[in-house]
């Protein structure tokens, strides 16, 4: 079944969704006023048992779609008495698992979990597991089980063969940032993980990219999904513009927007651990401080600097793209894409940390004509098209098929100018731009 979250005119009231009252009195703490798209469409449903796929945005109010729900699951189970659950039984049982993607997310989605769950006076306990971190810590924070465990697929392997914990007893699986979840590089710990699960239990996946390939993946693992698309236009409150530079101007560029917007913070986004530290560097030299983000760094220093970031006390950071999906930074102005991400999917995901819940948001991306192409790329895939701006007093020589071309040639002395006719002028700008290509770092 799809729902088409367009045609839904009066959000419900949390009430509405039929939530119980340690919840409500916290979501009115938290001054939620009224629950966000995917959660008024959701929450039901996922509380009445039914599978869900859900392609919401990034920042739609994800993660307490799916706590909401499994909290009341557990508190009424518990109540019942028939939760198999930490407090219940001796075994390292876990309830209800979340797997992600990263070690961040996991930390932050169990923080919210803890926050949702505070009016349930400590009866339900929630863990995150990641790697990076001691073991033996979270051997001994997982003996009698857990209720609720948020984990990284690869550290939950390495558990399960220390015997710190037993799947065989969970009834609800969250895939969050399921598409990550499912793509290569997950797809055989995700399979040896789901081999040691129940066959029967409620599976919920939520990615704000669903390609159809793993749609089709999807719909094998679940029972009779209710299945939520929303549309882009949930998130309108988040601004995407492109400026274009010229080549080599771009670190310029982005001084320049720093320091003439004031932005209360900044998160730049490179596409190697390498561009982190030099583009800082630059940017130093330019009289701003930049902190730096990626899987090269140690998990206590990648903690603090995000903490750093999270707390308003580093206002500008530059990472790769482990930063580019789920985390929540409250209130993030802005967004650079610094260099392109690869995947237009990474794309949604890294602008998706700005205006995130509603609030004002702002995602720019600089590009040069090397990245001209690649651009097209992203808004064909996302179904977006930008207007090329310039940023005054750095304005860009104009890009077309025939500069980029022009450009190549005078880069690569060996190469002979084309000569002959337009046919064959054509079919060398194809060679040269594939060349571009080959030459693009990866994101982790
Ligand atoms: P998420 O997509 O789950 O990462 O949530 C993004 C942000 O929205 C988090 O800071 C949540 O605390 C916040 N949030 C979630 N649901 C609501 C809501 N109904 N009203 C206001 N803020 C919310």
């Amino acid at each position: 079944m799809s729902i088409d979250t367009t045609k839904v005119t009066t959000p419900a009231t949390f009430t509405e969704l039929g939530l119980i009252t340690p919840l409500l009195a916290r979501l009115a703490e938290l001054e939620y006023q009224q629950p966000t798209p995917i959660q008024a469409q959701a929450i039901p449903s996922v509380l009445a048992g039914r599978d869900l796929i859900a392609g919401a945005n990034t920042g739609s109010g994800k993660t307490a779609t799916f706590a909401l729900p499994m909290l009341q699951h557990l508190s009424q189970q518990r109540r019942a008495g028939k939760s198999s659950g930490s407090k219940s039984s001796k075994g390292n049982f876990v309830t209800g698992l979340i797997l992600v993607p990263t070690r961040e997310l996991a930390k932050q989605v169990a923080d919210s979990i803890k926050s949702y769950a505070v009016h349930f006076n400590g009866e339900i306990k929630t863990l995150a597991i990641f790697g990076g971190v001691s073991v033996n810590t979270q051997m001994l924070a997982l003996r009698g089980g857990t209720d609720i465990l948020v984990a990284t697929p690869g550290r939950l392997l390495d558990l399960i063969s220390s015997n710190a914990i037993k799947l065989d007893r969970v009834n609800t699986l969250v895939l969050d940032e399921a598409d990550r979840m499912l793509s290569l590089g997950f797809t055989e710990e995700l399979s040896a993980l789901l081999a040691l699960m129940p066959k029967k239990k409620q599976i919920l996946l939520f990615s704000a990219t669903f390609p159809e390939q793993v749609k089709a993946l999807t719909e094998e693992l679940l029972n009779n999904p209710i299945e939520i698309q929303l549309q882009s236009s949930d998130a309108s409150t988040l601004v995407q513009r492109v400026f274009t530079v010229n080549k080599g101007e771009k670190t310029a560029v982005l001084a320049h927007l720093i320091k003439k917007n004031q932005w209360r913070q900044a998160l730049i986004f490179v596409n190697a651990k390498h561009h982190c530290e030099h583009l800082a560097e630059k940017l130093a030299k330019r009289g701003i401080t930049a902190a730096v983000f990626h899987g090269d760094k140690g998990q206590s220093e990648r903690s603090r600097v995000l903490d750093g970031f999270k707390a308003g006390e580093i206002e500008v950071l530059i990472a790769t793209d482990i930063a580019a999906r789920g985390l929540d930074i409250e209130k993030l102005p802005v967004v650079i894409n610094f260099n392109l991400p690869r995947s237009p999917s990474d794309y949604m995901h890294r602008i998706g940390r700005s205006g995130r819940a509603g609030e004002v948001g702002l995602a720019i991306s600089l590009i040069d004509y090397e990245d001209y192409h690649h651009f097209k790329v992203i808004e064909k895939k996302n179904k977006i098209w930008l207007e090329r701006e310039q940023v005054e007093g750095f304005e860009a020589d104009e890009i077309s098929d025939d500069s980029i071309l022009a450009a190549l040639l005078a880069e690569s002395k060996p190469m002979a100018k084309p000569e002959g006719t337009g046919k064959k002028k054509r079919k060398k700008k194809t060679s040269a731009n594939a060349d571009i290509w080959s030459g693009y770092s990866k994101p982790e």
